[in-house]
């Protein structure tokens, strides 16, 4: 007998926009839009060393329009990356509490987006 696989929100994987789905299973195609010399009031994350300049680097996906923000440190021999930010579209995030089943794997959504691309599932 197979074991019992358990439930996953597979209808939600088939509502995701063509761009969401395809990120999701194949990762963000990014553009830079900008880089940016930031003030200290500007940033509010954790430094490692107060004389170098933030800069930050502004990226956007250009298929789901997730926006990602980097921010680096730099002085005159390093230039080194401190963290990153995401602000992710409406519906692009699987947030748990607002599903009762659970969150799809890779290869659900995988083969979510083999089916559409087959014409077997479209947007809702
Ligand atoms: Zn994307």
């Amino acid at each position: 007998m197979a074991a019992k696989k358990p439930q996953r929100d597979i209808e939600w994987a088939t509502k995701l926009s063509d761009g969401a789905l395809s990120c999701r299973t194949l990762r963000h195609q990014w553009e830079i839009t900008s880089f940016d010399y930031l003030e200290d009031s500007e940033y509010t994350g954790k430094r490692n060393d107060r004389r170098a300049e933030i800069i930050q680097r502004t990226l956007i996906c250009e298929r789901c329009s997730t926006v990602r923000k980097d921010f680096f440190e730099k002085t005159a021999s390093k230039f080194d990356r401190l963290r990153s930010r995401y602000d992710y579209p409406k519906g692009y995030k699987f947030v748990t509490s607002e599903h009762t089943a659970e969150k799809p794997t890779m290869e659900d959504l995988n083969l979510v987006l083999y089916k559409r691309y087959w014409g077997e599932q479209t947007v809702g």
